[in-house]
């Protein structure tokens, strides 16, 4: 068995976001727990985490994560929900950092280096304990310690065309399909997936689940475009039929409770996730 954990199942301004009074934010603030989201990331086993945005250490801290067995890190794209390098940058000023691989495209290294550039003065090659960069191409593997990392192109973000979405296949051989952030994918994507059958899917839930809202599909999904590019998925063999599938990526201008998205979902082959929620696939 491998294991995943949701560290953050927001989007880019997470529940509550910042100084939103909107009823829902309001509810978030008191109610705490399930209905407050972090910005997205996520930790296959206790080694590989997928993106590491600005509440990353924060989700380590509140889910008694050891952050210090993480050796690989997979961002998808450059988004700042997404990818947020300062917190990379103090482990080369320590002794005994681990050893940890860094893998992103091309702007997310960039963003790494201007960072690291803007707090140090120089570059990072200099750095003791520099993370070991790993370019990300659509279509192509990493192999990072024992974990298969097979970059799917996303369809996301109209300035970076090599936004992806991560096929994981752990050492134990249990495959976890993690499609955050995207909207329908192109068909270089799904024939790429073509037999893999993922044991396990977490899929982004920023439309939410309001009729209208839910169908949408264009780089953002809503609840019934999610549930309909699941099916799709297990109609050409890329997904089990009865793989566990989990959502993640919500935002609060659907004004939709974590309580509300439970009712929504189940009678359906969905999981409604929430931060913390820990999964055995
Ligand atoms: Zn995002
Ligand atoms: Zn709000
Ligand atoms: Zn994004």
């Amino acid at each position: 068995m491998s294991t995943f954990t949701l560290l953050g199942t927001g989007s880019c301004e997470g529940i509550p976001a910042p100084f939103c009074t909107c009823k829902l934010c309001s509810h978030a603030r008191v109610a705490g727990a399930k209905e407050r989201r972090r910005r997205f990331s996520l930790l296959v086993d206790e080694a590989l985490q997928i993106d590491f945005g600005p509440d990353t250490a924060d989700s380590w801290r509140t889910f008694n994560i050891d952050e210090t067995k993480i050796r690989h890190i997979c961002i998808t794209h450059s988004h700042a929900d997404h990818f947020q390098p300062l917190d990379l940058m103090w482990r080369n000023a320590l002794t005994g950092a681990p050893a940890l691989d860094l893998a992103g495209n091309a702007e997310v290294l960039k963003m790494y280096d201007a960072t690291f550039q803007k707090e140090f003065g120089h570059k990072p090659e200099k750095a003791i304990n520099k993370p070991v960069f790993h370019d990300v191409v659509p279509g192509k593997t990493l192999i990072l310690g024992g974990y298969k990392i097979l970059a799917v192109r996303a369809s996301h973000m109209k300035f970076e065309n090599d936004a992806v979405n991560y096929l994981v296949t752990t050492p134990q051989g249990r495959k976890l399909l993690i499609l955050a952030d995207t909207g329908w994918w192109c068909q270089e994507s799904f024939d790429l997936v073509k037999g893999e059958m993922a044991d396990a899917v977490v899929v982004e839930l920023s439309c939410g689940t309001h009729p209208g809202e839910d169908i949408k599909k264009e780089h953002h999904l809503g609840a019934r475009a999610a549930m309909e590019f699941i099916n799709e998925l297990k109609a050409q063999n890329s997904v089990k039929p009865d793989a566990i599938c989990v959502t993640t990526h919500v935002s609060h201008v659907p004004q939709t409770t974590q309580k509300e998205l439970e009712e929504y979902f189940k009678d359906t082959f969905i999981t409604a996730g929430y931060d913390g929620l820990k999964v055995e696939f």
